[in-house]
C-alpha cells in the first residue's frame, strides 16, 4: 500500500496552495513556483520546505495517487485504540439533504437550526488476517441503517408531489414560545422542526424521509494496525434528522493469529529451530519473513532460547518504514530422539571428548 500516515495529517493542497479542484495544469504550475522558490540552491535553509513541496506534488502529480490520497482524506482521522466516538456532538456541516431542503424553501438557513440533528454512530467490526494488519488492507463491511429514502430524497414526500412550507414557523423549523420576560426557540411543533410539511407522504418510507438499508462500506486499515483498534468513518453513520450530518462509523479492526509470527510492539516474532552441531559451529539459515525469506547468520556457539535479530523485517505502522521494528527470530536447539548405532557412538564420543559439566 503506498498510503502511509502522513496522508492522513499533511494536506498537500495547502502546501501546493492550490484548492482541491485543481486541475493538473494548475498542479504544475503551483510545483514550478513553489520549488523555484525554496529551492535549497537559491535558499540554503530552506530544504524542508522544498521536500514537503516535492512530496505534496509527487502525490498530487500522479492522477492515481491523487485519488487514492482523496480517499483517505474523506475518510477523516484515525481514533487510536479505546478512543471514544465523540457522543452528541453537534457538527453542523450541512450535507447533501440539508442543501436539499434549505434551497427548497429557506435559502441561508442557519445551521443550527433548532430542529437539526446529528445522526448517531454506528459501529461494526471487520476481521483481518494477521499478515493484513501488518501490511494494510481494504477491504468492505456491511451495515445496516437508516438512509435517506431513494423515493424521496429524504424529503418523505410521495415522488411527484411537493413538500409545503410549514405555515406555523415560515419553514424555519423553529418557533419562539413566550414565557413572562423570555423567549424560547424550540422545533416547530407542526412539523417537527422540519420546515416543510408532507401532504401526501411516500409510500416507501410512510413519509419517515428514511428507508432500512444495507450499505457497503469500503474501509481502509493502515498498515500496522493493532487488534481492537478502532476507525472511524466520518459520516457513514446514520443520516442527520432535518438537514442535520450525518453520524460516524467506528470499525472496529480483530486481527487473526498466525502459525508463524507473533506481535510484540513493532516487531514480529518468530521461531527457528537448528541442530546442535549448528548451534556450536555457527551456520547461515533462512528464516521466513511476511512475503518471502531473509537470511541469517547464527554465530558460533549460540544458546538455545537466543533472539536475533534481523532489522527492519517488522512491522512498519501507517507505512513508515523509517520507523520499523524488527524480526526477533528465537532459535531452539532440536534434540535427536531414536538414535541410529553410528549416531549414538558419535555422540557418545563427542560426550567424551566434551567433558564439561556444570550443573
Ligand atoms: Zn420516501
Ligand atoms: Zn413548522
Amino acid at each position: 500500500m503506498a498510503a502511509n500516515s502522513e496522508w492522513f495529517e499533511k494536506d498537500y493542497y495547502k502546501i501546493l496552495g492550490v484548492e482541491k479542484s485543481a486541475t493538473d495544469k494548475d498542479l504544475q504550475k503551483a510545483y514550478r513556483k513553489l520549488a523555484k522558490q525554496f529551492h535549497p540552491d537559491a535558499n540554503p535553509g530552506s530544504e524542508e520546505k522544498f521536500k514537503e513541496i516535492s512530496v505534496a506534488y509527487e502525490v498530487l502529480g500522479d492522477p492515481k495517487k491523487r485519488s487514492e490520497y482523496d480517499a483517505i482524506r474523506a475518510q477523516g482521522p484515525f481514533v487510536s485504540r479505546g478512543g471514544m466516538p465523540p457522543q452528541g456532538g453537534f457538527n453542523f456541516k450541512v450535507d447533501d439533504l440539508g442543501d436539499l431542503i434549505g434551497g427548497l424553501f429557506n435559502r441561508g438557513r442557519k445551521p443550527n437550526q433548532a430542529g437539526q440533528q446529528r445522526g448517531g454512530d454506528l459501529e461494526t467490526t471487520l476481521s483481518v488476517s494477521f499478515a493484513e494488519s501488518i501490511e494494510g488492507v481494504t477491504a468492505a463491511v456491511v451495515v445496516t441503517g437508516e438512509t435517506p429514502c431513494s423515493a424521496c430524497h429524504g424529503t418523505g414526500a410521495a415522488p411527484g408531489s411537493a413538500p409545503q412550507q410549514c405555515a406555523r414557523c415560515q419553514g424555519t423549523g423553529s418557533v419562539n414560545e413566550n414565557q413572562g420576560f423570555f423567549s424560547f426557540s424550540q422545533p416547530c411543533p407542526a412539523c417537527h422542526g422540519r420546515g416543510y410539511r408532507v401532504d401526501l407522504a411516500c409510500p416507501a418510507c410512510q413519509g419517515r424521509g428514511t428507508q432500512t438499508q444495507k450499505r457497503q462500506i469500503n474501509v481502509r486499515v493502515p498498515p500496522g494496525v493493532i487488534d481492537g483498534q478502532k476507525i472511524r468513518i466520518k459520516q457513514k453513520g446514520q443520516p442527520g434528522q432535518n438537514g442535520g450530518p450525518a453520524g460516524d462509523l467506528y470499525v472496529t479492526v480483530k486481527v487473526g493469529s498466525d502459525q508463524r509470527f507473533g506481535r510484540r510492539g513493532n516487531d514480529l516474532t518468530t521461531v527457528v529451530q537448528i541442530t546442535f552441531p549448528e548451534a556450536v559451529l555457527g551456520t547461515t539459515i533462512q528464516v521466513p519473513t511476511l512475503n518471502s525469506k531473509v537470511t541469517l547468520r547464527v554465530p558460533e556457539g549460540t544458546k538455545a532460547g537466543q533472539i536475533l535479530r534481523v532489522k527492519g523485517y517488522g512491522v512498519a505502522p501507517h507505512g513508515r518504514r523509517t520507523v520499523a521494528g524488527d524480526l526477533l527470530v528465537t532459535i531452539e536447539i532440536v534434540v535427536p530422539k531414536n538414535l541410529s548405532a553410528e549416531q549414538r557412538k558419535a555422540v557418545e564420543e563427542l560426550a567424551r571428548v566434551l567433558p564439561e559439566k556444570r550443573r
